[in-house]
């Protein structure tokens, strides 16, 4: 059967000018060839350092950012290349949730104004329908429906944050992709909004594509999870799996340094083994030798191939050391 969303060879690359006074032109390689699917009623983990490629990457499938080369299939129709209406329509049906909502928000504009106006926008709804649609949605995100007239600067961190999830809501959306949802909150407040994620994901089966630094996080609300390195994956696998078993090296220094299965706990990743090197030049072979306690000689001049994890139907790992 078809997945919810197939993204196959999804690419991104920015060219900058930099340097004085004679500019030279840099290629940052911020997502270099990423596949990964995910099914209906999934939470996808996308995990890795600041600056892997994991935001970059969520932006490029939903075209917030063009991508340069890749196909990404929603139930089988290709967002990359569709058009108008089609596209329109699939923008309605996957829905981002930021890690800033105040960003996305108005400030001269009411709550309800922000949510009724994507209603009228799709054809879902106008007028005292979408008013009443906006009200049970603020109590559905467990705010008052009173907010409804209030602007976003009346509001705290955590209650904006519920905001940008009942305007995701309001399209009726499949797919949610949430873009380090939590990491902007004080630390009491984020459980508080995972739980909600949860409890919306399990009373309206929604799917997700959950990006965050914090593993902890990804291991409580994911059920599958991409280990992100370098704009590439280098392991993919069933959360629980990847996030207390993984293959990669890589993938075993993010472990080590975030041992504690628990959302209430914010543990973010230290700079490990030095500096990650620039995605404007990548190194060589395997991207992540350069930082390896087991890198072999081949690891620095051939890229390693996509092996499957032994015993597992999908996914896999990208090392020399596996298969
Ligand atoms: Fe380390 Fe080599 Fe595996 Fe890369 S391929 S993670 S350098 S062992
Ligand atoms: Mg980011």
């Amino acid at each position: 059967t078809e997945p919810l969303l197939r993204v196959e060879g999804l690419r991104k690359h920015f060219v900058l000018k930099k340097g004085f006074p004679k500019p030279r032109t840099i290629r940052v390689r911020a997502v270099e060839d990423i596949s990964f699917s995910i099914e209906p009623g999934q939470a996808f983990g996308l995990v890795g350092e600041s600056g892997c490629g994991k935001s970059t990457a969520a932006r490029a499938l939903l075209r917030l950012i063009e991508p340069d080369a890749g196909r990404v299939l929603f139930r089988g129709e290709d967002v990359l290349t569709a058009k108008g209406q089609a596209l329109k329509a699939l923008r309605r049906r996957i829905q981002i949730v930021f890690q800033d909502p105040y960003s996305s928000l108005d400030p001269r504009q009411s709550i309800g104004s922000a949510l009724t106006e994507p209603m009228r926008v799709h054809g879902i709804a106008t007028g005292a329908e979408a008013r009443r649609r906006a009200a049970a949605l603020m109590e559905e995100v467990g705010l008052p429906p009173s907010a409804l007239d209030r602007l976003p600067h009346e509001f705290s961190g955590g209650q904006r944050q519920r905001i940008g999830i009942a305007r995701a809501l309001t399209v009726e959306p499949e797919l949610i992709i949430a873009d380090e949802p939590v990491s902007a909150l004080d630390v009491s407040v984020q459980a508080q909004v995972l739980l909600l994620l949860r409890e919306l994901r399990q009373r309206r089966g929604l799917s997700f594509l959950f990006v965050s630094h914090d593993l902890s996080v990804v291991r409580w609300f994911c059920d599958r999870v991409a280990v992100m390195y370098l704009g590439r994956i280098v392991e993919e696998g069933p959360a629980a799996r990847v996030l207390a078993n993984p293959l990669h090296p890589y993938a075993q220094v993010l472990r080590d340094a975030s041992p504690i299965p628990d959302p209430s706990r914010r543990t973010a990743l230290p700079r490990i083994l030095g500096e990650i090197p620039s995605a404007a030049n990548p190194p060589p072979g395997c991207p992540f030798h350069p930082r390896c306690i087991h890198a072999m000689p081949i690891c620095s001049q051939q890229m390693p191939a996509w092996t499957p994890a032994p015993g597992e139907k999908a996914g896999g790992v990208a090392c020399h050391l596996v298969g």
